[in-house]
C-alpha cells in the first residue's frame, strides 16, 4: 500500500469524485476524514463502506466556504489522528446561467464553494504539514477553468483561480517539502454532470477524443499517484484527467 500512515482530509468526500477519492486513499491506507454538507447519510455510507474493506474513516459535517468550519475540521482531523498529510480540496458546486441572467448570489455561492473554500483549507492544513516538513495539497479545478465555458463564469472563474492559487501556493511551499498539485477533470460521470441534458451532454462527447465520458476513479487514480511518494518531485502542475479534451 502507498499511504500507510498517512493521514488524508478530502472536502466534499460524500458523493461522487470526492467520495471516489476517499475511498482510494483509504484502499491505499490512508486514514481519511471526508466531509460532508448536505448528504450526512451518503458520508455515512462511505465511511462504512471504507470501513467494510478494513479501512479507517471518518466524516466530518463543514461548509467549505466557511473559513471558521476549515479551522473546526482540521482541529478535528488532529485530535482524531495527530497529523494531516494529504488535503483534497475537491469540494464544489455549479450555479449556471448566462452572466445576463446570473444573480449576485449565484456568483458569491460558486466562488465562496469553489475556491474561497481552498483558501480556507489550505490555510489551517499548512500549520501541520510545516512542522512536519512534508505534505501534500491536491486541488480540484476543471478542464473549464483552461478553456472556458458558455455559462459558467462563475464557475469558471472559481476554477482557474484554483490553479492560479495552486501555482502560487506551491512556489510558496515548495521549500517546506509540501507540493501543491491540481487536477483538472473532464467531463466526469456524478451527480453534477447529470443535471446536462442529452444534447449537452451529446456535445461535450463530441469534443472528447478518447469518445467516452469519464468516472470518479479516473481522478481518484491521479489523486493517489500525487499524494504517493512516486510523485516526489512534482510541483506546481495542473493535470488534465479528460480524454483529451482540451489538448
Ligand atoms: P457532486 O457529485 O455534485 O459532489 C459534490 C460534492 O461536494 C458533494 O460531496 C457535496 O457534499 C460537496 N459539497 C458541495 N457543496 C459543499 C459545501 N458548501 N461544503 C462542503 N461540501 C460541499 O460533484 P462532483 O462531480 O463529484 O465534483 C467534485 C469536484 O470535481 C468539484 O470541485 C467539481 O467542480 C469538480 N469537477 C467535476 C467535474 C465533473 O464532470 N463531474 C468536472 C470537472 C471538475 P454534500 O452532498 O454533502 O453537500
Amino acid at each position: 500500500m502507498k499511504l500507510q500512515n498517512k493521514v488524508a482530509l478530502v472536502t466534499g468526500g460524500s458523493r461522487g469524485i470526492g467520495a471516489e477519492i476517499s475511498r482510494s486513499l483509504a484502499k491505499e491506507g490512508a486514514k481519511v476524514v471526508l466531509t460532508y454538507y448536505s448528504s450526512p447519510h451518503l458520508a455515512q455510507s462511505v465511511v462504512e463502506e471504507i470501513q467494510n474493506f478494513g479501512g479507517i474513516a471518518k466524516a466530518f459535517h463543514a461548509n467549505a466556504s466557511s473559513f471558521e468550519d476549515a479551522q473546526k475540521t482540521v482541529d478535528y482531523v488532529l485530535s482524531e489522528f495527530g497529523s494531516l498529510h494529504i488535503l483534497v480540496n475537491n469540494a464544489g458546486i455549479t450555479k449556471d446561467n448566462l452572466l445576463l441572467k446570473m444573480t449576485e448570489q449565484d456568483w458569491d455561492d460558486v466562488i465562496d464553494t469553489n475556491l474561497k473554500s481552498v483558501f480556507n483549507y489550505s490555510k489551517f492544513a499548512i500549520k501541520p504539514m510545516i512542522g512536519q516538513r512534508s505534505g501534500r495539497i491536491i486541488n480540484i479545478s476543471s478542464v473549464v477553468g483552461i478553456m472556458g465555458n458558455v455559462g459558467q463564469v462563475n464557475y469558471v472563474a472559481a476554477k482557474a483561480g484554483v490553479i492560479g492559487l495552486t501555482k502560487s501556493l506551491a512556489r510558496e511551499l515548495a521549500g517546506r517539502n509540501i507540493t501543491v498539485n491540481a487536477i483538472a477533470p473532464g467531463y466526469i460521470e456524478t451527480d453534477m454532470t447529470s443535471k446536462l441534458t442529452d444534447a449537452q451532454k451529446q456535445a461535450i462527447l463530441n469534443l472528447i477524443p478518447l469518445k467516452r465520458v469519464g468516472k470518479p476513479e479516473d481522478i481518484a487514480n491521479m489523486v493517489v499517484f500525487l499524494s504517493s511518494d512516486d510523485a516526489n518531485y512534482i510541483t506546481g502542475q495542473v493535470f488534465l484527467v479528460d480524454g483529451g479534451m482540451a489538448m
